[in-house]
């Protein structure tokens, strides 16, 4: 699968952040922030978003699913 990579410091997004950003910025989002910006653009921790990503996951989001890499 392609490397997202975040467009404001260049550090890697891991597939969990990509859709992540997906659900929390709208799923067109071409853009994508690693997990530390996304937590400074929307003025939370990184541990709250980590928290999102588990609760999606338990929610059986697709985006979250683990055979939605294409
Ligand atoms: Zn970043």
């Amino acid at each position: 699968m392609k490397v997202r990579r975040c467009y404001n410091c260049g550090q890697p997004a891991n597939k969990d952040v990509v859709a992540l950003n997906q659900k929390l910025l709208g799923r067109s989002v071409n853009r994508v922030l690693c997990i530390k910006c996304l937590a400074e653009y929307l003025e939370c921790t990184e541990e709250e978003l980590l928290d999102r990503i588990k609760q999606f996951k338990e929610e059986g989001c697709a985006l979250f699913a683990d055979d939605n890499v294409s």
